[in-house]
């Protein structure tokens, strides 16, 4: 085994292979960029180097950068993660010819699989079935659009040199695509300065499902089962399970040894994934190989106890692998989660910003959190801004999906936008929970898991309202606990006994006036603070909710703005306008204070105030109302 090694990553798989290192004995080379001079990979390793400025192209990308850093320290092996130079037959050179040991698979086998053409004819070689396409090195248009026209619409535009979903297009018709060509091309152009395309079958309502594969130098092989990453978006993996649900064992068999062949075409060394295509009538078809750890493999580990970091780690030292395939057994079932910085509702668009509140569901047995980054940390522009990888075991897949919906609704993030809402309705949504699940999932269950209709708004609206009155009554027993007169009827502050406060609350994007009169059954409700208001993660899906100000009501309906009951427990720190006194709409009648902030109360139409119900100084309950008002115009 090594002494040292380098790890040529950052985020949470960095932090993951050291976490397996260490616990080999290994000692760790941590890498960072600028952006990255505090972050937790260069806490964890034993020791760091700086290797440039915060663009990956000025620090994780320079191969020479990474080769000096791991001379310089003395490390002997560099273990590359996934994605910067984990698929770089160039840095694989480099590694070599530094005596380094590069901890991943053969040069060759990373330019075999480089790209996704030149991998088709060696899979078709080696028997391996393909989706039906054209893979070919003659690049007219014309023979592409033949191919397109000859398998029939709809057809799937791919980059030869692609990744990330990138420099892909599908096409439906023959009319479309001279265009979508064009389109691809660009896109292969700007992201892989390579625009080599194929063509395939859009085969509909796929499956991905991807086996994990290893071999070592002494002509070993074992798959260790599938992977399903059906669920995406944008052609980009979300949720990631194993094993794959309803998938039965003579499958499983066939597609482990056709993914053993295609490790074999190339003398795989290591870690390897193949991807597979499973049409409805469960045949399947060789998609890609990775030639990495995934992201996505802790789901294996948690079904089948093995740390396949350390397997890495042996493999690359020459040892034999550590089981053979008759002492692989699947047990039970898991998911992985990708927690995400971004916006599902804009299109996932990405966010960033600084993780003021940062906290995770405990983590057991059961429930695993890899991260890199903890509270107070930036997800920058810079890099990938997934946040964590959420990821849960348990017996069978309806006790594993129970864990993951509980987990996510634990997750704390607040500071900025993030995709776990969506986690979570699409982890509660039925048609996933039945495990029927494709490619286009998302899509086809857009409502249900972005949550704009009406029902779930009447469903959400008591639930809101039990929310913030439960709120409330904690607040008042945690003020009376710090305060001297613990006893005051001030703190009994029991908001249900209140003749019907009334609540205005943002569910998502609909704005509800509520009066709650009755108790509501909060059973099942867990409800979560944030910098924007409160999450509630229901038996129903998730619901992001604000409080606002309540409209004016009872006797002045239909009077817009103003709220003349107190916005919540505070004190009442003036009076600004006389009984009697002629007011405008928009005039400030009184001001409150609570938490050190101040509340203005304002008249909702011109009129004036026929009766205070309280003086400056006194302290007052939130909802109570605050004066009598009489209207004289809208
Ligand atoms: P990338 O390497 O850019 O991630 P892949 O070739 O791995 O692209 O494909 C990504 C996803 O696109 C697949 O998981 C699948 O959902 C979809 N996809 C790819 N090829 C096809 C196809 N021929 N028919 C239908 N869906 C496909």
């Amino acid at each position: 085994m090594f002494t040292k090694i380098l790890i040529a990553n950052r985020g949470e798989i960095a932090c993951r292979i050291i976490k397996t290192a260490r616990s080999l004995g290994v000692a760790t080379v941590a890498v960072y960029s600028d952006a990255d001079q505090h972050a937790l990979h260069v806490k964890m390793a034993d020791e760091s180097v700086h290797i440039g400025s915060s663009p990956s192209n000025e620090s994780y990308l320079v191969i020479e950068k990474v080769i000096q850093a791991a001379l310089e320290t003395g490390a002997e092996a560099i273990h590359p993660g996934y994605g910067f130079l984990s698929e770089n037959a160039d840095f694989c050179r480099q590694c070599a010819a530094n005596n380094l040991v590069f901890i991943g698979p053969p040069i060759e086998a990373i330019a075999a699989m480089g790209s996704k053409s030149a991998a088709k004819t060696i899979m078709a070689d080696a028997g391996v079935p393909l989706v039906p396409g054209y893979h070919g090195d003659d690049q007219n248009p014309d023979i592409i659009k033949q191919s397109a026209n000859k398998m029939g619409y709809p057809v799937l535009l791919k980059a030869a040199a692609g990744g990330g979903g990138k420099g892909m297009r599908a096409v439906y018709s023959e009319t479309e695509f001279d265009e979508a060509l064009g389109a691809a091309k660009r896109e292969a152009i700007n992201s892989f300065n390579d625009d080599i395309m194929l063509v395939e079958k859009y085969l509909l309502k796929p499956r991905h499902v991807e086996i994990q594969v290893f071999c070592d130098s002494h002509k070993n092989a074992v798959y260790l089962f599938e992977r399903d990453c059906s669920v995406q978006r944008r052609h980009q993996k979300v949720i990631e399970e194993a094993p794959a649900p309803g998938i039965t064992e003579a499958l499983r068999q066939r597609m482990g040894e056709a993914a053993i062949k295609a490790a074999a075409a190339i003398n795989y060394e290591g870690a390897g994934t193949v991807e597979f295509l499973v049409d409805t009538q469960g045949e399947f078809f060789f998609m890609e190989m990775n030639t990495r750890l995934q992201v996505e493999h802790p789901v294996t580990e948690m079904i089948t106890g093995q740390d396949l970091v350390e397997w890495q780690l042996r493999v690359a030292a020459g040892e034999t692998l550590p089981c053979s395939q008759d002492q692989l057994n699947i047990s039970g079932h898991a998911f992985e989660a990708r927690i995400y910085a971004e916006d599902p509702d804009q299109d996932f668009l990405p966010a960033t910003g600084v993780l003021k509140q940062l906290q995770t569901p405990l983590e057991n047995t059961c429930v695993r959190v890899d991260t890199g980054v903890v509270e107070g940390d930036e997800v920058s522009i810079y890099y990938d801004p997934m946040i964590a990888k959420l990821v849960v075991w348990d017996t069978d897949r309806e006790r594993a999906l129970q864990r993951l919906a509980k987990a996510l609704s634990e997750y704390r993030i607040g500071g900025l936008t993030t995709n776990i809402g969506f986690l979570y309705n699409l982890a509660t949504s039925r048609a996933f929970q039945d495990g029927d699940i494709d490619t286009g999932y998302i899509e086809a269950h857009e409502q249900e898991i972005f949550r704009q209709r009406d029902a779930d708004i009447d469903y959400a609206a008591p639930l809101a309202a039990a929310a913030i009155l439960e709120q409330r009554e904690h607040k008042a027993i945690e003020a009376a606990k710090r305060s001297s007169e613990p006893n005051s009827p001030w703190h009994l502050n029991n908001s249900w006994g209140l003749p019907q406060p009334r609540l205005k609350v943002q569910i998502q994007q609909a704005v509800v006036d509520l009066t709650v009169d009755s108790m509501v059954s909060v059973d099942g409700l867990t409800v979560a603070s944030t910098d924007t208001g409160f999450d509630l993660f229901t038996r129903n899906g998730f619901f992001h909710c604000t409080e606002m100000q309540p409209d004016f009501g009872t006797g002045n309906e239909g009077v817009d703005g103003g709220n003349l009951n107190a916005p919540m427990n505070g004190t009442l720190v003036a009076v600004l306008v006389d009984t009697g006194a002629e007011v405008n709409k928009g005039d400030t009648l009184l001001v409150m204070e609570a938490m050190k902030m101040e509340h203005t109360i304002i008249a909702p139409s011109g009129g004036s105030v026929t009766e205070f119900y309280f003086q400056a100084g006194d302290l007052v309950d939130g909802g109570s109302e605050l004066l009598a008002f009489e209207a004289t115009s809208p």
